[in-house]
């Protein structure tokens, strides 16, 4: 198995609720490592450009919206396959469909405020750690 880095976000409503720490214990206990962290607030162009390829979807402008709201804990994370073991620990997009025990399923309030962010292929992964991390920041 590859080790990898993926990019993943807490989004605001996860911030808002205090459940930051819960959820980095199930990326943990997932086997993934926090190599980069910081806490910020998005502005409008930046959530705006990280979500570009949504750009098109009926949902884009309450996406960005929510996204923009209250802080987020964006992460890089390293694993052995760690895009599609953090896509597994997070759970499916709509908290209705997602397996028991993610994070998705115990956290998210709904389809749009999901509690997590994570890259779902190499190069946006790549693509996604370079938007928010200068190399230097990442600490293996
Ligand atoms: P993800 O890769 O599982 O995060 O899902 P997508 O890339 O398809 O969507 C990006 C984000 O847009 C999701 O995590 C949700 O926050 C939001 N989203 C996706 N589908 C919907 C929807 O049908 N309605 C709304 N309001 N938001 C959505």
């Amino acid at each position: 198995m590859p080790v990898e880095r993926t990019l993943s976000i807490i989004k605001p409503d996860a911030t808002a609720r205090n459940l930051t720490g819960r959820i980095i214990a199930k990326l943990e206990g997932a086997g993934l490592r926090v190599v980069a962290q910081k806490r910020v607030r998005l502005s409008r162009e930046v959530a705006e450009g990280f979500y570009a390829v949504h750009r098109a979807r009926p949902f884009f402008n309450d996406l960005v919206s929510f996204m923009i709201s209250g802080p987020v804990v964006v992460q890089v994370l390293e694993g052995d396959n760690a895009i599609a073991r953090n896509r597994e620990v997070m759970g499916a997009t709509d908290p209705a469909k997602a397996a028991p025990g993610t994070i998705r399923a115990e956290f998210a309030e709904n389809i749009e405020r999901n509690s997590v962010h994570g890259s779902d292929a190499p190069e946006t992964a790549a693509q996604e750690i370079a938007y928010f991390f200068a190399g230097t920041e990442i600490v293996g």
